[in-house]
């Protein structure tokens, strides 16, 4: 892979994403013998900026990153300047004044990584930015689907829930797409933005319907930060009529790798015999989300800042 930054899925070709998932594939099979050390980013140096809560995907940088040999500095963003006014691209400047190498950052402003990475030398890794993307996310996702299914091409997965507000989903539907498989769609009608047809996606009329024969079911969290009026008319009616349980599974191929990105609305978008079931794979995406960040960041970083 030949870029700066890593923004978006919807930059990327398909053997860019390959090359990635390839590579991520290699750390996971490393990181399940307990090898966690690594070169490929001895000497660099990565800051994390999140302006946005996170738990999983933050750590999950940061270990990556330590286990490639970098030094790794985080922003609490809380404590930070950007309490007294400072701008994005003013904090950008100075990071990079340190000479960093990488910055990973999380934006509540969909297109702030893109701003960031326009301004600074440092290598910018989008860690989820408002409604827009989450590159790093999808990639895991593709990472679960390749490793335990052996090819993405010919796939079908469906995707249910918030759709509108989730940059998971966004992601996912471009970088599944562009690898061959079929993505279908599902959620309130509320909660399902037009246009997605253009982008590649079936949006179906009914759970079963995006269920069907399906290789994958993945349930999206109701983004109740994102939501200003009520789409839809209560968490226990959402449950009822647009979640998957054990019943909705069961149209699904026999098998089928139950996924969610975290964090999970238990009894929501999931039963918890889902969650809990045999088919489920949400453990198992968070070390795919280890192995691909360590792939992304040791293919970014290894090229010098610009
Ligand atoms: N953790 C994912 C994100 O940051 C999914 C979620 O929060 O619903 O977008």
């Amino acid at each position: 892979m030949n870029r700066k930054d890593l923004l978006g899925l919807y930059d990327l070709s398909a053997e860019e994403i390959e090359e990635i998932l390839t590579l991520g594939l290699s750390y996971k099979a490393a990181l399940k013998r307990g090898e966690k050390e690594h070169s490929a980013l001895k000497g660099r140096s990565v800051i994390t900026l999140f302006y946005e809560n996170s738990t999983r995907t933050r750590t999950s940088f940061e270990l990556a990153a330590k286990f490639l040999g970098a030094k790794v500095v985080s922003i609490s963003v809380a404590t930070s300047s950007v309490q007294k006014g400072e701008t994005l691209v003013d904090t950008g400047k100075t990071l990079d004044a340190m000479k960093n190498d990488v910055i990973v950052i999380r934006h509540p402003m969909g297109g702030a990584p893109k701003l960031l990475a326009d301004t600074v030398k440092a290598h910018v890794v989008n860690g989820g930015d408002g409604m827009n993307e989450h590159p790093t996310q999808a990639l895991l996702d593709m990472l679960t689907l390749k490793e335990h299914l052996g090819s993405i091409k010919g796939l079908k997965v469906a995707i249910l829930g918030d759709i509108r507000h989730s940059r998971v989903a966004k992601s996912n539907l471009y970088g599944l797409t562009k690898l061959g498989a079929e993505v279908r769609l599902f959620g309130p009608k509320t909660l399902l933005p037009e246009g997605l047809e253009r982008e590649g996606a079936i949006v179906c009329s009914s759970r079963e319907e995006a269920v069907k024969g399906a290789d994958a079911v993945m349930g999206l969290r109701i983004q109740l930060e994102r939501q200003k009026a009520g789409n839809f008319p209560s968490l226990g009616e959402f449950a009822k009529y647009y979640g998957v349980d054990e019943q909705v599974l069961s149209h699904a191929k026999k098998g089928a790798l139950v996924l969610h990105p975290g964090p999970v609305n238990r009894g929501v978008e999931l039963s918890s015999g889902v969650i809990d079931g045999a088919q489920s794979h949400i453990e198992d995406q968070v070390l795919s989300g280890l192995a691909v960040r360590m792939s992304v960041l040791s293919l970014l970083g290894k090229e010098e800042r610009a």
